[in-house]
C-alpha cells in the first residue's frame, strides 16, 4: 500500500468507479488524458495507458448545477 497523505478524510470509499471528473487513474494514480476517449454522459470505460487497467468513469451531464434535466445553455454558461 502506498501512503497517501492528501487523502480524503470523510469518504473512505475506494471504488474503482470515479464519479467526479478525475484525471487520475484509480489504480496507478497516473494522469490520464481523456482526450483520447470519447467521453459521453454516463459510464465510460477507460483504459489507463500506464497500467493498462480498465475502469469505469462516470460522466455527469454538463451544465447541470444540481438539476436533473440537462437543458441547453441558458445565459451564464460560457460556451
Ligand atoms: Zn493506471
Amino acid at each position: 500500500m502506498k501512503g497517501r497523505n492528501k487523502g480524503f478524510k470523510k469518504t473512505e470509499l475506494t471504488e474503482k468507479v470515479i464519479q467526479k471528473f478525475s484525471y487520475r487513474c484509480p489504480y496507478c494514480d497516473q494522469p490520464v488524458s481523456y482526450d483520447e476517449f470519447d467521453l459521453k454522459v454516463g459510464e465510460n470505460k477507460i483504459q489507463c495507458l500506464s497500467c493498462k487497467k480498465i475502469y469505469i468513469k462516470i460522466v455527469a451531464a454538463p451544465f447541470t448545477g444540481g438539476r436533473h434535466k440537462s437543458r441547453p445553455g441558458k445565459a451564464g454558461t460560457p460556451r
